[in-house]
Formats: C-alpha cells, sequence, structure tokens
C-alpha cells in the first residue's frame, strides 16, 4: 500500500493523528530531504525507518523498483518536506505508477500552504485558481496580464529571493485595478507569521517594506 501524508508547513503541532499512526506503521518512507524527514521522525518520537528520496526515482528503473515492492505487499509513506506531497513539490511520477499498476493508495490530508493561505486571506475562495510558483521566465508576462481578466481568486506561491521583484511586477501589470485586493502571507503557522492585506496600488510600497525571510504565498482577489 502507498499512503500519502501531508505533513506540517511550519508547525509541528499540525501533524495529524493519522500522519502519525501511519509514518509509525509503514516499512519504509519516500520522501524529499532525508534529513527532513528524519528530523520529523525524530521530533514526533517514531522509530528510525528506511527513508528513500524521491529524487532517487526520477529515472525509470528505481520507480519500476518501488513498484515492485509495493505489489509485494510493503507499505510505503510518500511525505515531502513539508505539506501535501505533489503540491508544488515530487510525488506526481510515483502516485500516478502506483495507480496505473492498482496498487492500494490512500490518502492522509493535512496542511497545504495555499490552503492555509486563502483560508487566512479574508478573499472570496469559494472559486480559486491555484498557480503553484508563477514560470521564471517562458510565458511568465503573458501569465501574469492574463491576471486581469481571472474571474476566480488567484493564489500561488513565491520564494523570498524573488518576492519583491513579483509584486513590482505585479503591481504595473494590473495598475489599471488599483483597488483590487492582493493578500501577502508570510511564514504561515510559524512564530513570525504575517498576512498583510493590500491593494494593487499598495503593492509598490509593499514590495519594499515587506519582511524579505521566510516562505510567501500571494492571494489576488478576482477582478
Ligand atoms: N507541498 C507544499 C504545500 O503543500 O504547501 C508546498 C511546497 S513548495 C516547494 C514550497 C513553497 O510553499 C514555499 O516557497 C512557499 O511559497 C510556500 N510555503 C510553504 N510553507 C509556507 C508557510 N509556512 N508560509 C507561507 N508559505 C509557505
Amino acid at each position: 500500500m502507498l499512503s500519502i501524508v501531508s505533513t506540517p508547513i511550519g508547525n509541528l503541532g499540525d501533524i495529524t493523528l493519522r500522519a502519525i499512526e501511519t509514518l509509525k506503521k509503514c516499512d519504509a518512507i519516500v520522501c524529499e530531504d532525508t534529513r527532513v524527514t528524519g528530523n520529523l521522525l525524530k521530533q514526533l518520537n517514531i522509530e528510525k525507518k528506511p527513508l528513500t528520496s524521491i529524487t532517487s526515482y526520477s529515472s525509470g528503473h528505481r520507480l519500476a523498483d518501488a513498484i515492485t515492492r509495493l505489489k509485494r505487499g510493503e507499505h510505503f509513506a510518500l511525505t515531502s518536506d513539508a505539506g501535501t506531497p505533489g503540491i508544488s513539490d515530487p510525488g506526481y511520477a510515483l502516485v500516478s505508477r502506483a495507480r496505473a499498476e492498482g496498487i492500494e493508495i490512500e490518502v492522509v490530508p493535512g496542511p497545504a500552504a495555499f490552503l492555509a493561505g486563502l483560508s487566512a486571506s479574508g478573499l472570496p475562495i469559494h472559486r480559486f485558481v491555484y498557480l503553484g510558483f508563477l514560470p521564471l521566465k517562458k510565458g511568465r508576462q503573458t501569465l501574469i496580464q492574463s491576471f486581469k481578466d481571472e474571474e476566480c481568486t488567484i493564489v500561488f506561491y513565491e520564494s523570498v529571493h524573488r518576492i519583491e521583484k513579483t509584486l513590482q511586477e505585479l503591481a504595473e501589470a494590473l495598475q489599471s485595478q488599483p483597488d483590487r485586493p492582493v493578500v501577502i502571507a508570510r511564514e504561515l503557522t510559524k512564530m513570525h507569521e504575517e498576512v498583510i492585506s493590500t491593494t494593487v496600488a499598495g503593492l509598490s510600497v509593499t514590495a519594499e517594506s515587506i519582511m524579505k525571510k521566510g516562505e510567501f504565498v500571494i492571494v489576488i482577489g478576482a477582478r
């Protein structure tokens, strides 16, 4: 069986009872960075387990090996460094192949940063589009320009290295809609959690003043 296990996005207290139980009883864990998952097990007082980094599954034969072991009846948990596996994180190839091979799959849901960002935003979230990380080059400007006509709330991830540039680009692309709300959620569930509500008109100032530290979710209201 393959268990897809979400883990906290910062606050250890957000681990679910099912996640703990699953990590305790599985035979092995396919994760992202073995040090991060090893540390999580330690913090949860779960005995050491064989850990394999998912990156080594990118080559076909390693993936095939995992599938063979799953078919033999081994119980694997799939985790990522934080949040939900497959959400802007590795995991898709393993889940897809396991499903195609008829392997039993269960999901152990939990935190995802974009969901936390959406629910903290105070913006309408009955309809939204999740964009992961914006493309760095090809298609970036076209995508940002398309935000002008988007009728759903938009949510995406940004790293500390690009937060200022991205906010400045949004300010410029959406300048014809100065009242459109924008929320920037930083370090959700962590000690320095911060949720900044602004508008397109205020984005330039926010881009300069925002603390350039940690992890970010950007939410833009519908047009
Ligand atoms: N799988 C994760 C999830 O379910 O949210 C996302 C992994 S993605 C590689 C990492 C990005 O998620 C960060 O660059 C940041 O944009 C966002 N993120 C993760 N944790 C966050 C947090 N505590 N607060 C704000 N954003 C966060």
